[in-house]
């Protein structure tokens, strides 16, 4: 049932259900963008983002319409989640997920999986169905199947695009490079034309943050983490306060970015933590966090976040950051370039 507290500020805000979405921060610039590209990430994120808006209309949960959105962007090979995910140096796709309930606090989410079409379901299950919020590798692919999700095998990660790049990031590096996965399709005669430089592979990652009817919020975030990475190393998205966090007490935050600077500044956390203790307004506590936390540690990456009062804000020092909002009774806002607004 809602508050008295909840109706009167969802009259303050003028919209009773919002969310906000992310595909990813770094290098993205017009320069280095096709038209036809551009294209394919705006139609990407539209869909993904009119999915999650279809849930929350209905009077669907904030948690409903975060595990709807970032499924499609799994789905997408232009992110880098689920299909499409980046390679570790290994030549295997390992993916974390991680979802909150700002509602009750609880949480759930998995690192290093590999074999769950849709790696933030599998958090969800983690959640639901487990006593506990954080399963790793071998583990969490076996507990997927226990909780009854879809698998697949490890090569249905693969991407052309992705493996390019990542042997590309290995020569530049003197790494070895590891033999092409089983199961991928055979090697086409040309490289692809259009493969990232290396430099440009900090991107992709997915997450969502929700605002519902009951006045509910909620985070989700999805990655493959970042490309070439080697003994395990696990970033911010799937760890609780670092890369994603959702309290009803103050806000709900998806963060993108080099994921070490992230768990190091607890960065979702401490922006919801600015709300709730200094009063700060969303963006301003956003901005803080990204523009002056983050920045003097030289990291990168961005925010995307939402309160249950209504307020959405993002946040990033990269040169771009796919992004889109949408509130109910509102227009869809979205952005890939630092130009706008
Ligand atoms: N934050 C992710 C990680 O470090 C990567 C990203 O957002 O691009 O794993």
């Amino acid at each position: 049932m809602m508050s008295a507290i909840s109706a009167g500020a969802q009259q303050a805000r003028g919209h009773r259900w919002a969310i906000v979405l992310h595909g990813g921060a770094g290098v993205i610039e017009r320069s280095s963008m096709t038209p036809e590209r551009e294209a394919e990430y705006r139609a990407g994120l539209k869909r993904a983002i009119e999915a999650g808006a279809a849930v929350l209309d209905k009077g669907g949960s904030s948690m409903d319409a975060i595990e709807a959105a970032i499924r499609i962007l799994e789905d997408d090979p232009n992110f880098n989640a689920g299909k499409g995910a980046v390679f570790a140096a290994d030549g295997t796709n390992q993916l974390d997920a991680a979802i909150m309930d700002g509602a009750t606090l609880r949480a759930g989410a998995v690192a290093d999986v590999t074999r769950t079409r849709h790696p933030i379901s599998l958090a969800r299950a983690v959640m639901e169905k487990s006593p506990h919020v954080l399963l790793v590798g071998p583990g969490a692919d076996e507990f997927s199947k226990y909780a009854g999700l879809e698998q697949v095998d490890p090569s249905y990660f693969f991407t052309e695009r992705r493996w390019e790049s990542l042997v590309k990031q290995l020569d530049k590096e003197h790494l070895p490079v590891p033999p092409r996965p089983q199961g991928a399709p055979p090697a086409p005669k040309q490289p692809l034309a259009e493969v990232e430089a290396p430099e440009v592979h900090k991107y992709g990652t997915v997450g969502v943050v929700a605002l519902d009817r009951a006045g509910d919020i909620a985070a989700g975030t999805s990655t493959g983490g970042t490309q070439a990475k080697r003994w395990g190393r696990v970033g911010d998205s799937p760890l609780i306060g670092a890369g994603t966090y959702a309290s009803n007490q103050s806000c709900a935050v998806s963060a993108t970015g080099t994921g070490e600077y992230f768990i190091r500044l607890t960065v979702a956390r401490t922006v919801c933590a600015l709300v709730q203790y200094k009063g700060m307004k969303l963006q301003a506590a956003a901005d803080e966090v990204i523009h002056h936390d983050l920045e003097a540690l030289h990291g990168d990456g961005g925010v995307i976040a939402i309160t249950p009062d209504g307020q959405m804000a993002w946040s990033f020092n990269t040169p771009g950051m796919f992004r889109a909002k949408l509130a109910e009774g509102g227009k869809l806002e979205m952005g890939i370039y630092g130009d706008e607004p």
